[in-house]
């Protein structure tokens, strides 16, 4: 049953309606002391108001990458198992020091590990996924606690080992624990005050985005706009859930992320977004049918390996094909396609991991042709070469050498943003 106001939930365990607020925030939110406690201030505020609080927290900025590098130094290709064992650290130091921070403040607040609370997690160790969360400890914790504080990113799978949820993942966590508690928002709180019209970091004149559908949203995470993954948002689709990305450093408005409504804008460009995790693999003549490009993904699928975009021609009755995968797969996916495409009699197989992908995404861009033709115009005045091309309805991504990738952004940026307003 949906909950009566965005933030009212009826807890069976304590059998009174209460009014929770999730907040997740990221590494940089907590990246020290000063701003451990910072967040202990603006958690005790919201207790302030009536609400109980469900926090959700990553690990402190550079925590994660220090604990690949340590696993990377002991073994390039370590057992997965434990590689997680030793990734999921970094949110437990989180969730003890601002339980400390909120309780100095006078504020009862426990934190809890994911065994404890009971988030349960299916799948692949590294890359899993939340299967199901077990509210009932948490929600009686809340009789004796006003803050519970939870680690994001990971979970405890049916043989009782801790697995994390892939890089970026203490978003899901939180719209998971929104979505357990048929609650209808959740904020979470980042180093930028919203979505922009593209990276703030690399684009100097990028514009707030008020208001975001989630199909955009999606689109943008999915083509490397890390401000929030794509899963929390697939997530937050699927149980109708506004997300609120605000800033942990400031007090101004953010962007909402929700289901479309016939009021919202529809400009024919959004945003732009940029991923320079990308690696190219092409393999040229391959021969027979379509049986053995099937094989090829087959093989690759079985390494858990995602494909991206896949360009295909034929030639003499032989296909070259290409296509994108994350660097970290790529060398992996290199290994599998030169082992099969040995048996398949190919003629070459080349990669190259220094490539990254551009892509302009806007929901009216479907009622607008044109756009693609204007990225084009674009990016050959700007002389960037283009390698690949993918369209969906509302987007339009062009493989590209990593080192054009900023010149791309700005560019495009100007000319759909700064020059006479042709997207947003
Ligand atoms: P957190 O640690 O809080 O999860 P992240 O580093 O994962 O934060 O995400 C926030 C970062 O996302 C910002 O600092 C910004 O550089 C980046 N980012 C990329 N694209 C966008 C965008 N379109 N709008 C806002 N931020 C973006
Ligand atoms: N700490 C994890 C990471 O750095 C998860 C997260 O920050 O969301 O990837
Ligand atoms: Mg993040």
């Amino acid at each position: 049953v949906r909950a009566k106001s965005p933030r009212t939930f009826w807890s069976i365990e304590v059998k009174v309606y209460m009014d929770i607020i999730v907040q997740k925030y990221g590494g940089t939110s907590l990246a020290d002391t000063q701003r451990i406690r910072a967040v202990a201030e603006r958690i005790a505020e919201t207790r302030k108001k009536g609400y109980k609080v469900l926090v959700v927290v990553s690990a402190q900025a550079g925590m994660t990458d220090m604990l690949v590098k340590k696993i990377r130094e002991v073994c390039p290709a370590p057992h997965k198992r434990e590689a997680d064992v030793v990734l999921s650290t970094g949110e437990l130091i989180s969730i003890g020091l601002l339980s400390i921070a909120i309780n100095s403040l006078g504020i009862p607040a426990m934190s809890m590990n994911s065994f404890q609370a009971g988030i349960s997690t299916e799948g692949d160790y590294m890359r899993s996924k939340i299967s199901t969360i077990k509210m009932d400890v948490i929600m009686s914790s809340f009789k004796f606690y006003d803050v519970i504080i939870l680690p994001g990113f990971q979970g405890v799978n049916k043989n009782n080992e801790i697995t994390t949820l892939g890089r970026g993942g203490s978003d899901i966590t939180a719209v998971a624990l929104a979505a357990a508690l048929k609650i209808n928002e959740v904020e979470i709180y980042t180093d930028v005050d919203g979505v922009y019209t593209a990276d703030p970091r690399i684009v100097k004149n990028a514009q707030k985005i008020d208001r975001l559908t989630y199909q955009e949203m999606l689109e943008m995470s999915g083509s490397g706009a890390k401000v929030l993954h794509s899963r929390s948002v697939e997530l937050a689709a699927k149980n109708d859930l506004v997300i609120k990305l605000l800033s942990s450093f400031n007090y101004v408005k953010g962007t909402d992320i929700r289901k479309e409504e016939d009021c919202m804008e529809k400009p024919s460009v959004r945003a732009i977004s940029h991923n320079m995790n990308e690696a190219k693999i092409t393999i040229t003549g391959v021969g027979g049918d379509a049986s053995n490009i099937a094989h090829i993904f087959r093989e690759i699928s079985k390494e858990s390996i995602n494909v991206d975009i896949i360009v295909q021609d034929m030639e003499n009755c032989k296909s070259n094909i290409s296509f994108i995968v994350s660097r970290e797969d790529y060398s992996v996916a290199m290994e599998t396609v030169k082992k099969i495409c040995l048996s398949l009699g190919a003629d070459e197989i080349k990669g190259d991991s220094h490539v990254a992908k551009v892509s302009v995404v806007g929901i009216g861009m479907k009622s607008n042709p044109g756009v693609a033709a204007a990225v084009f115009d674009v990016l050959s005045n700007e002389k960037i070469s283009i390698y690949m091309i993918s369209c969906s309805e509302i987007k339009i991504s062009c493989i590209i050498h990593e080192k054009d990738t900023e010149h791309a952004v700005r560019s495009l940026h100007r000319h759909f943003f700064e020059t006479g307003a042709k997207g947003a």
